[in-house]
């Protein structure tokens, strides 16, 4: 049988090129004579039957727009098996033939629970500002994230200077230290935290004061900043900040970039990754393929076992460590 409509959705957190992934998918089923629908707030969509047809004017002036068209959402019913097969017989019910679902890893473990009961494609493409999918170079939405980062601690760098403060930076990851990693090299910070490299608060604590003495008593800098994975400190920043303070009687602050992170409009690097990615989707719909997840390798699409999202632990770039290792004022 061919496959004459595609269902898309996306869930979990949003990320900015979202939309443009929508539009590329549309775009291309168009051409190739298949339909799309878009279900609404994420697996919710599925469960209630809340969707929209789309088409080439739907799409259009879409590329540029932060957020999803489609909303996204937590579905806690779809944990359940009787759901799920609700979902399934959902989507026969409206002679869907494929589903694309743009989203995380958690996104993935429900397309997968789908696929396990229903015999046609459920194809994954990572959308996620974190960058924490194993298999795929990049995901949509996480070169965005990383410039309204790196813009807010250029800001922050001219206030943290004009009064010589320590600057504490808290970034989005999800237990995955590239946002803090990259945008803290980009914006030349003079230190980062990050869980693949962290040891115990205590430890971490004196490397920074340690080098921090060493450093202000060569009067080789006035004010720091230190870009840190949200979640890492134990007990939260304002603890490492009440203890930095209390150690150097530096006066230092906090700064939450918080949800931020997710809007905007998306880069040029997500627009393009999120069009071949959505693009490259509909092929693996057409070719019916099953469990896989659309990922890039070298700016390449390829398809990868769904389940390697959530199995496998993606490393940071060996390379960039050994970079911030030796350009960091605190490295
Ligand atoms: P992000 O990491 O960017 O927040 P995510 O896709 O990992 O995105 P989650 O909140 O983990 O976000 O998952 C999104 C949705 O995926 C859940 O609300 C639920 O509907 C579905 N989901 C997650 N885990 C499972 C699972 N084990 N079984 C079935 N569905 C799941």
């Amino acid at each position: 049988m061919t496959v004459k409509k595609i269902g898309i959705l996306t869930s979990g957190g949003d990320a900015p090129g979202m939309n443009a992934c929508i539009r590329a998918i549309c775009l291309t089923a168009e051409h190739a004579g298949i339909k799309t629908v878009g279900y609404k707030h994420g697996y919710n969509g599925l469960l209630n039957q809340e969707f929209i047809e789309l088409d080439p004017t739907r799409v259009y002036n879409l590329i540029q727009r932060g957020g999803t068209i489609l909303y996204s959402a937590r579905c806690d019913k779809f944990k359940q098996d009787p759901f799920v097969e609700l979902a399934a017989q959902n989507l026969d019910a409206n002679n869907v033939d494929a589903l694309i679902v743009i989203g995380g890893n958690g996104s993935f473990r429900g397309a997968a629970k789908l696929q396990s009961v229903w015999n046609k494609p459920v194809v994954g493409v990572p959308g996620t500002i974190d960058n924490d999918i194993c298999g795929t170079d990049f995901t949509i939405g996480y070169h965005t994230a990383i410039q309204t980062a790196v813009e807010s601690i250029d800001k922050v760098r001219d206030t943290a200077e004009a009064f010589e403060r320590i600057f504490l930076v808290e970034v989005m990851g999800n237990k995955a230290g590239f946002i803090a990693l990259n945008s803290a090299i980009a914006a030349g910070c003079d230190h980062v935290l990050v869980p693949e490299r962290f040891t115990t608060a205590g430890e971490e604590l004196v490397k920074i004061i340690d080098k921090l003495d060493s450093r202000r008593k060569n009067k080789k800098f006035a004010s720091l900043v230190i870009t840190v994975t949200e979640n890492l400190w134990p007990g939260g920043l304002n603890v490492l900040a009440d203890s930095l303070a209390s150690e150097t009687g530096v006066d230092v602050r906090v700064l939450t970039l918080g949800h931020v992170q997710r809007g905007g409009s998306p880069s040029s690097e997500d627009r393009l990754l999120a069009t071949r990615m959505g693009t490259y989707a509909v092929k693996c719909c057409v070719d019916k393929m099953q469990n896989i997840m659309v990922a890039e390798a070298q700016e390449k699409p390829i398809a990868v076992p769904i389940e390697k999202s959530w199995l496998e632990k993606k490393n940071l770039n060996d390379y960039t460590v050994e970079i911030l290792d030796k350009i960091t004022l605190l490295g």
